[in-house]
């Protein structure tokens, strides 16, 4: 197993289906047996998790990077250098970001209009209900925290926030003056990269740390759209299950993680996740 505090790609030997989220919607029998058990185990759990990945933003009618449709797809892969090159010149990164024709355009238009799904605001619900101790995220969109999430770890950062290569202070990117590029931190006069992490970036030491203290306490992981392949995160969830913990997928079809998981709810996360929320607050209640 590697673990690297790095964002790098997964080998996966199998193609991933095509993010459909209407694919291989699970018998509702089979569902709501499902949903009795994961029900049962995270109210069993002394602490639990969750990892969320894209899926959850694509119900968000956020487009995923790759497959059909995919921004990445469609305007070409960002380099697997991309923080060297940032590096090298942070002016031009800045100014290639800034770009109001740039081909990143498209996704910051998407995101600025994107809002939470019922999945989002399920996880900010087992939350308050003290069931969830801590969300590990893979997006970038801010969603779980506008949909009323605290305990968040955003291991590729979040695209509404810059952060300090210096002192790792995080600042709103509307309180950052973009007049000179690129920005310098007024704390400690290092430069200001935005949040989010790229290739060849190790993930922000911070966040890394949060993430694995999780991993470590989890006895429970709830693996919400993401098939786990992209290391780090992929990690968290195996080492869960490697100290016997339980994971729980929410994911419309069977990935690369599905083999480990002790429960699989198949269907997209906005209707699953809510039901879910639901039954253990009956049980609650009962
Ligand atoms: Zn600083």
């Amino acid at each position: 197993m590697r673990v690297a505090g790095f964002l790098s790609r997964g080998k996966s030997s199998t193609p991933l289906p095509a993010p459909c989220i209407f694919v291989a919607a699970m018998p509702a029998d089979d569902l709501d047996s499902a949903l009795q058990r994961a029900a049962d185990a995270i109210r069993a759990a002394r602490y639990v998790g969750a990892l969320t990945g894209a899926g959850l933003s694509v119900e968000s009618g956020i487009p995923p990077f790759r497959g059909p449709g995919g921004l990445w797809t469609k305007h070409g892969e960002p380099p697997l250098n991309g923080f060297e090159e940032f590096l090298r010149d942070p002016k031009a990164a800045w100014q290639a970001r800034l770009n109001p024709q740039g081909p990143m355009r498209e996704l910051w238009e998407t995101l600025r209009a994107a809002a939470p799904n019922e999945g989002h605001r399920a996880l900010a619900a087992l939350e308050r209900l003290g069931l969830l101790r801590i969300l590990i995220t893979q997006n970038i969109d801010d969603l779980h925290r506008v949909a009323g999430s605290v305990a968040i770890a955003e291991i590729h950062g979040n695209y509404t926030l810059v952060r300090c290569l210096g002192c790792g202070i995080r600042h709103h990117r509307d309180d950052v003056d973009l007049h000179e590029l690129p920005p310098i931190c007024r704390a400690c006069g290092e430069i200001l990269k935005s949040d989010t992490v790229s290739f060849g970036e190790p993930i922000p030491f911070d966040v890394l740390e949060v993430c694995q203290q999780a991993a470590r306490d989890c006895d429970c992981m709830i693996v919400a759209g993401t098939s786990a392949t992209v290391y780090p995160a992929a990690h968290f969830p195996l080492q869960v299950r490697e100290r016997g913990g339980t994971l729980i997928e929410v994911n419309p079809y069977p990935s690369e993680i599905t083999p480990l998981c002790e429960v699989s709810l198949r269907g997209p996360a906005g209707v699953v996740l809510p039901h879910l929320v639901q039954l253990i607050e009956q049980r609650r209640g009962a």
